[in-house]
Order: C-alpha cells, then structure tokens, then sequence
C-alpha cells in the first residue's frame, strides 16, 4: 500500500486536492507513480479546477455506457498505471470484480521495480490476480510501438476485446483500436488524442468516475443484455465530448460573469 508521508492540515481550503498531490509525490519516492506522472497529475487537476471538482450530468452517461461495455464483453481488461494506483486501487480492483474483467498492471515507463510496486498495491486493495507482472513467456507487444510501452499481458489486453484504460496516451488508444479493441479512457482533457480516439471517454476524475461507476455497476448487472446494448446503441462519444467541452466554457464564462460583478 502507498504509505502517506506528508501531513496535509484538515482546515485548508483545498484539503483534498492538496491530499491527493501529495499522495501522488509519496507514490513517486514509493516508486509507484513515474515522475511525469506528476506533470499528467497537474493537467487533470487544472481540467478539473474548470468542472468545479464535481462530477458533470454528461459524465454520469458515459460512466454508463462505458460500463455496459464492461459487462457486455467477453474478455474485460482494466489497465492500471501508477497515477491510478495511487488514487482509486479500491475502486479498480472493486470495478473489476463487478464487472469479471481482469486487472493489468500496463506502463508506459515499466521497470520491474514499478510493475511489482503496483502489484503490491492492487493485491493491497483486494486483488487476487493481476495480470501484467513476472511476464516471461506471455510478454506480446502490440504493434507500431516502441520501447517498453508496447508490452501487453497474453492472456490481458493482447488477448481483450474491450480496455478500460484510466488514464493512457494517445497513440496507444490509437494502437488498440487497429488492433479491433473497444477503449474505454477517462480523460479530464476532452480535447487529447486519447479522448477523441476512445469509444467511451468518461472526461472526469479518475477517482470520482470509478466510483460512480461501482453505483452503476451494481445497476447495470440488474438488466437485460438488450437493455444494455440498447444504452451502448443510443450512446455518441463525440456528442457526449462536445457536451463535455461546453460544460467547461460555460462555467468559465459563469466565472468571468461573476467575477465582473463582484470586481
Ligand atoms: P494524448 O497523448 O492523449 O494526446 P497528452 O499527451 O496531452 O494526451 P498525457 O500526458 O498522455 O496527455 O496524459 C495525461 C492526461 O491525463 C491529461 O490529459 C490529464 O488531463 C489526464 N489526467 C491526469 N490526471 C487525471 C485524473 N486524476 N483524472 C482524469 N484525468 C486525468
Ligand atoms: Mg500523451
């Protein structure tokens, strides 16, 4: 498990935001998280700042489809990077139960020392097998990729048909779609390549998205198959992106609105 070292005053204004940085710096020294994920923490949080730090009605739809996708699939990845598996292991681990799709420990800066770090935390949090640790023979590589970041689990994302992957870079979403994946992203940035090229992208926090969609879940398995195709039927990522993009410009012109007054 991370252990939190750094004392964050309860009173601050912004008590959970500074929580949360700091348990990203913990897991960078814990090496957990790489040091650009700290840079990648920063940008979320500045996307986040834009939303309130509230979960939007648009992202409820798509923490929806993306887990009726979940449950429709037949071989569910959900791939895990250290920023994650400082902010919600619970949550991934929980998701993955409810919705019988299998953990991948999958980095785009892979050490050993990280991969094992990670499985330490998820197994922490409740997990009983996680897939892309102690490789060997089942170390495949997805293509048009290079250095480290293109090694899949075999019996993981080599082998899914659907990949939750909270938090990924661009070109790799592009790489698993050619390779005929559904990607499932959350992305605060609705204007990254990872967003615009995911099936679903959920432009949320990490943290809040895969809580909310443990709620969902725990709904979603209470339906019929066709009920849920029909919910993946009616969805439109780029619709939803686009609603997305104007939660956040009519918040911002709410504030300048605001902020004129109050000046
Ligand atoms: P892309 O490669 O998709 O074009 P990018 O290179 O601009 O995107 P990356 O560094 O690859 O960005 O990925 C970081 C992304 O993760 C950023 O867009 C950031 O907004 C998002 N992000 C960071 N922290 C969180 C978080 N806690 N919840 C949701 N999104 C986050
Ligand atoms: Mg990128």
């Amino acid at each position: 498990m991370v252990r939190f070292l750094t004392e964050v005053p309860e009173d601050h204004p912004r008590y959970l935001s500074l929580k949360e940085r700091h348990a990203i710096i913990d897991g960078m020294h814990q090496k957990i998280v790489a040091e650009a994920g700290l840079i990648a923490h920063g940008r979320g949080e500045a996307f986040d700042y834009i939303l309130g730090e509230e979960t939007p009605a648009y992202a409820l739809i798509q923490e929806e489809a993306a887990v009726a996708i979940l449950l429709l699939a037949e071989h569910p990845v959900i791939s895990v990077n250290g920023n994650v598996a400082v902010l919600c292991p619970k949550e991934l681990v929980q998701l993955a139960e409810k919705t019988s799709a299998k953990l991948e420990v999958n980095l785009f800066y892979r050490t050993k020392e990280r991969e094992k770090n990670i499985e330490s935390v998820l197994k922490d949090a409740g997990a009983k097998e996680v897939l892309g640790v102690h490789l060997g023979d089942r170390a495949k590589s997805i293509p048009e990729i290079t250095h480290k970041r293109r090694i899949v689990d075999l019996n993981g994302i080599f082998l899914a048909d659907v990949v939750f992957v909270p938090l990924e870079d661009g070109d790799r979403t592009m790489v698993l779609r050619k390779m005929g994946k559904k990607v499932i992203s959350v992305d605060l940035n609705p204007m990254s390549r990872t967003s615009v090229w995911s099936n679903v992208t959920i432009v949320n926090h990490v943290r809040r998205a895969t809580r909310e969609m443990l709620d969902i879940a725990d709904d979603l398995t209470k339906k019929s198959k066709e009920e849920l195709i029909t919910i993946i039927d009616k969805y439109d990522n780029n619709n939803l992106l686009q609603d997305s993009l104007r939660f956040m410009s009519d918040r911002l012109i709410k504030l300048a609105q605001k902020q004129l007054k109050e000046g």
